[in-house]
């Protein structure tokens, strides 16, 4: 995955820092355009995975869509040039400010999440005289496979619209007069693999939608959210996510009526594998059944491991040295500061570089400044 001379490359930069892989999130954004386009369904990109600005740009050139969930992530995207028309904005507590900031910009949709916000939304659009586009998130009660942690889509979670909500709102649209209801939302969790899931979410919204044409309603939009999984074991062998199966899934098994489009929303699929953090051993120093490889980044510059026990594949980029194990951890004051137990690695030593894989979604977001560390650097593969 990584050549010599970019290895070469690394040595000469301060680590940690992230880096990205731009042929191969081209590629992989190629992937996700054509798969999408050949049933005409609309993707808007998750930025929550990812608001590296030189990363959405490229994204928007790719003329995807955005999903935000925070009035910060419109703003960015505006920033950015996504059009407003492709923008739709999620989230259980939108603040008024960041409403207004929607408003302010028209964006295509919100995703609407519980009875009072319709009422606040129908208020400060009122104020604007303006009508806001909305859609219903509905809490599908699907659980997909995955960590607890990133399920959405279960009644026990905060996530989305009940159903037995669904009655109330219908007779609560029809006195709001800022408000138009155009779409259903649904999103049922994060890094899904076992695809079931997602056959299940289609059933379901056949179902949900049953029950609005028994009540009359027929919206032009139906979203299905996000969710696809990617490979943290193999990210060389399954460089791109199975983008044909997924939408061909909701191709075959969705029920739609005539002129409705349907939605998604990816974030993980389209921007984890081409991006690497990359980080210096500082120290090795020998545990009670186990060598601890100490390096120079920490759950503060990948916080998935100590969030939710999440795996990545890690690479001594700079050692051809005999087979052994490793844990690898940072140097942040925690336990749960560890990339990894027992990985296999050839022999490691002070100043190898190691490659944490698989970490363009949901890495350099969520950094944060624990210990008062620097925010770190990024640096894109036609940049070096
Ligand atoms: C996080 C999120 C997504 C994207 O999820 P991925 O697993 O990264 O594809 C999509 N829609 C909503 C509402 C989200 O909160």
């Amino acid at each position: 995955m990584f050549t010599k001379s970019t290895i070469q490359k690394f040595r000469e930069l301060p680590t940690p820092f992230y880096y990205y892989d731009i042929p191969l999130l081209k590629k992989t954004l190629q992937r996700v355009s054509e798969e999408a386009g050949k049933y005409d369904y609309h993707v808007h990109y998750a930025v929550k995975a990812n608001a590296n600005d030189k990363i959405l740009a490229i994204i928007k050139d790719f003329g995807f869509g955005a999903d935000c969930v925070s009035g910060n992530e419109i703003a960015k995207v505006m920033d950015i040039g996504f059009d407003p028309d492709k923008t739709v904005f999620a989230g259980v507590g939108k603040s008024d400010w960041e409403i207004n900031l929607a408003l302010d910009h028209n964006i295509f949709c919100f995703n609407c999440e519980s009875i009072q916000e319709i009422k606040v939304i129908d208020e400060l659009a009122g104020e604007k005289g303006k009508i806001a586009p909305i859609a219903l998130r509905i809490n599908p009660n699907i659980n997909p496979a995955t960590h607890h942690y990133i399920t959405t889509g279960i009644e026990e979670n905060k996530f989305g619209i009940y159903q037995w909500d669904l009655e109330d709102i219908l007779q609560l649209l029809v006195i709001l007069k800022n408000v138009k209801l155009i779409g259903l939302h649904f999103h049922i969790g994060s890094q899904i693999i076992d695809l079931n899931a997602f056959k299940g979410l289609c059933i379901r919204i056949n179902r949900i939608q049953e029950w609005f044409i028994d009540h009359r309603i027929i919206v032009d939009h139906i979203n299905v959210g996000g969710g696809l999984g990617i490979s943290y074991e193999n990210p060389d062998r399954h460089t791109i996510p199975a983008f044909a199966e997924y939408f061909g899934l909701f191709k075959n098994l969705l029920e739609l009526r005539p002129k409705q489009k349907v939605h998604f929303e990816l974030g993980r699929s389209m921007v984890a594998q081409c991006g690497s953090l990359i980080t210096r051993v500082l120290y090795v120093k020998n545990g009670v059944k186990i060598k601890f490889a100490i390096v120079d980044a920490g759950m503060t510059e990948l916080l998935r491991p100590a969030l939710y026990q999440a795996y990545h594949r890690i690479e001594n980029l700079t050692s051809n040295g005999k087979p052994d194990q490793y844990n690898v951890v940072g140097p942040i004051c925690e336990s749960s500061d560890s990339f990894g137990k027992y990985i296999n690695l050839p022999e490691t030593k002070r100043n190898d570089l190691l490659a944490i894989r698989s970490v363009g979604a949901y890495g350099e977001i969520m950094a944060f400044r624990y210990n008062l560390r620097d925010l770190v650097k990024s640096y894109l593969s036609d940049e070096l």
